[in-house]
């Protein structure tokens, strides 16, 4: 069976914390394919953050060393606000005897009960939970304990091994709006974001 692996974030920018776990990702669960999905952009745009198209390049960039890594425009062409949910049927009408592997952080994760049919969602795809730092599994919210814990057991959300890598967008966008360079951008994005004059202060 095939293993495909589902990413989805804003990734505005890409960063290199998303590149370690995407990579744990695909190793620790056999995965022959990890898709990036860069979402939408907003109804109501914010300057000081890059567009859609500019993010999906970026994606695009950060991943062409690795023949595993595909990007897809899926969740920038559909109309109005985008669910994981309608994501993973997509996927699944286009892969139906693939297994589908959906990777979160475990900031996402703490949220999960809050997206549209979760309860569906995690019947259709399997989990992956990164890890990131000051989070702690036991803090989960009361509405995902019963699921999670026997979802742990039987296989269908997995926690990656991999060390952490403390790093967000947030922390990039500020480091570039005060003018200097972040060591948790892939070389070639940085480029990109040099080019083009994205995330500068007062934009
Ligand atoms: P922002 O700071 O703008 O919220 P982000 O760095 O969290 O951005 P997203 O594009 O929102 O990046 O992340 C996509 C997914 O990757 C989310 O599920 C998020 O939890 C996870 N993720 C992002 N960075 C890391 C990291 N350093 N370690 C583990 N998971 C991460």
């Amino acid at each position: 069976m095939k293993n495909i692996g589902l990413f989805g974030g804003t990734f505005d920018p890409i960063h290199n914390g998303h590149l370690h776990i995407a990579r744990a990702f695909a190793d620790e669960i056999g995965l022959d394919t990890v898709v990036f999905l860069p979402a939408g952009d907003p109804y109501h745009k914010d300057p000081s953050r890059a567009c859609a198209q500019d993010r999906l390049i970026m994606t695009e960039l950060a991943i062409a060393d690795d023949p595993r890594f595909a990007a897809s425009d899926c969740d920038i062409v559909r109309e109005g606000a985008t669910y994981t949910f309608d994501t993973v049927q997509i996927f699944r009408q286009q892969f139906p005897a693939a297994q589908l592997w959906w990777l979160m952080g475990s900031d996402s994760l703490m949220k999960l009960h809050t997206w549209k049919k979760w309860q569906t969602l995690v019947r259709q795809t399997h989990i992956t939970v990164a890890m990131r730092q000051g989070d702690n599994l036991n803090q989960t919210p009361r509405e995902l304990h019963a699921w999670l814990g026997e979802a742990l057991q039987n296989g269908s959300v997995r926690i990656l091994n991999a060390p952490l890598h403390n790093t967000s967008s947030t922390q990039i966008r500020q480091t570039l709006q005060s003018g200097r360079l972040s060591d948790d951008l892939p070389p070639q994005v940085a480029r990109y974001i040099r080019e083009h004059k994205l995330y500068q202060s007062g934009k």
